[in-house]
């Protein structure tokens, strides 16, 4: 285990140095740190941001987006974009299924507490579910894709039916400075990988899923639609600790156990899944990522990870509501913890497009941080 975070071997491309420390640290201090800024030139920035999606806005109904999960970085963006930056937001949310009651309230808190308009769109549920069982089937790790995608998908769909210049995400480098790495997580927005395994284990076409391409959104949109993605979150202060607070006293907003735990699929795949059959357990990304913001110390961490990430008392329930809403028995969902493993290559896919991309992206300073 790496002497500065949590990170471990489970990780295994991780690197470490001759003090023990491991390569996303070194990227952190090296790389990220000295390119973010939340002091005076961040707040110039921010300026910047709000007059331009403004001036773009004008006359318009909205001026940016906002993909709305429940969870507590889009929340507090949300938050952020009415009161602080004073634009006016289309929130949209994606309903695939899988919301838990506290992020169905934590939405309706915070759109009626800030006076906006929702949009909800609903995705096909026999069609994710088919594209979810495939994921299973397939034997790869990164079994949350679906979801993701669509999310990913509906948005830039509907900045483009809007012609919203402004995306704006809760994307954010102070609870996610280190990544979940490739391996544990391959890109959720690969559109071939996705169509592949559909492909080989789907029953039913596609008609409605929302499928996006890497080209497409990031080549198209940005330099041919102008459309631009921003991170507000990591322009400003962003204390984790006190977002909660602030959305607590001010909207009734309910925290969550673990970060993502919005959807009760991700509370299962990321506490359960993943850890059980891989022995991922994002929870050294997420703390390692705080440690390394200061917003939690090793001791701490090391002290949390002693506990399983999942309840035990729970889990059987967990497995059962996933099974049942899945349309299978939970021995056929164990079934599927028992496949042998997959990796992404184990599919079409397009990494060598997503790794051309980022290099280009970081040689031009447009990255910061770094996911591998
Ligand atoms: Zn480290």
């Amino acid at each position: 285990m790496c002497s500065n975070c949590v990170m471990d071997t489970t990780d295994s491309l991780i690197r470490f140095d001759d003090k023990g420390v491991c390569d996303h640290c070194l990227t952190f201090y090296q790389h990220t740190l000295p390119n973010w800024h939340t002091d005076q030139s961040g707040a110039i920035q921010l300026e910047r941001l709000v007059e331009s999606i403004r001036s773009d806005g004008r006359g318009k109904d909205f001026d940016c987006i906002i993909g709305m999960s429940g969870g507590i970085d889009s929340s507090y963006l949300t938050y952020l974009a009415k009161e602080e930056m004073g634009l006016r937001p289309l929130v949209f949310h994606v309903d695939a299924g899988w919301n838990s009651q506290i992020a169905v309230n934590n939405i309706e808190r915070l759109i009626d507490g800030l006076g906006l308009d929702l949009f909800t769109e609903v995705i096909d549920w026999p069609e994710m579910r088919d594209l979810q069982l495939a994921f299973f089937k397939s034997g790869v790790s990164h079994i949350d894709t679906p979801q993701d995608h669509a999310f990913f998908a509906t948005m830039y769909r509907f900045a483009t039916q809007h012609n919203v210049k402004y995306i704006l995400t809760g994307g954010n480098l102070s609870t996610e400075c280190i990544r979940n790495p490739v391996e544990w997580m391959y890109y959720q927005s690969d559109s071939r990988q996705l169509l592949d395994i559909h492909r080989r284990f789907g029953t039913q076409p596609l008609e409605t899923f929302p499928v996006t391409s890497i080209l497409w959104h990031k080549i198209w949109l940005p330099y041919f639609r102008r459309i631009k993605v921003a991170r507000p979150l990591d322009i400003v202060p962003y204390i984790k600790q006190e977002a909660k607070q602030l959305l607590m006293d001010r909207f009734g907003w309910q925290p969550y156990p673990q970060k993502h735990f919005e959807s009760r699929f991700t509370k299962f795949y990321e506490s359960y899944w993943l850890p059980k059959r891989f022995g991922y357990d994002v929870r050294r990304v997420q703390y390692s990522s705080l440690i390394l913001t200061g917003q939690m110390t090793r001791e701490e961490a090391l002290e949390l990870l002693k506990k399983p990430s999942y309840d035990e008392a729970t889990i059987g329930q967990e497995s059962e509501f996933v099974a049942n809403k899945l349309g299978i028995t939970v021995d056929e969902l164990s079934s599927y913890m028992a496949l042998p493993h997959k990796t992404y290559r184990d599919y079409k896919n397009q990494r060598q497009l997503y790794d051309f991309g980022t290099r280009i992206m970081r040689a031009m300073g447009m990255e910061i941080g770094g996911k591998r």
